[in-house]
């Protein structure tokens, strides 16, 4: 197993390079290769489509929930807080009274 850092040669089944000390994962033969800057910034810009596009959609899940609430409250003051109804609250309390 060949030091990536210093290029010493290791014995086989050594996890440490016995010359500079770094680790040679040699149990684990899935060794990270690093992302070249081209891809890291690849990365970077679909995480970060990914992250926009989430958060327009909740922005926009907002603003509809904003206009169904405006719309339903607005539906509640113009057919339940009509004249009518002051009338007939008024009325109903009137005759209560006397
Ligand atoms: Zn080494």
């Amino acid at each position: 197993m060949k030091c990536k850092k210093c290029g010493t040669d290791n014995p086989q089944g050594k996890n440490v390079c016995t010359k500079c000390g770094t680790f040679l994962y040699s149990q684990y033969p899935n060794n990270r290769i690093p992302m070249t800057p081209e891809q890291k910034k690849q990365r970077r810009l679909t995480l970060f489509k990914a992250g926009s596009k989430s958060c327009l959609f909740s922005i926009g899940a907002l603003i509809i929930l904003f206009i169904v609430m405006a719309l339903i409250s607005w539906l509640m003051v113009r057919f339940l807080f009509t004249e009518d109804f002051f009338k007939t609250a008024s009325d109903a309390m009137g005759t209560t009274t006397t």
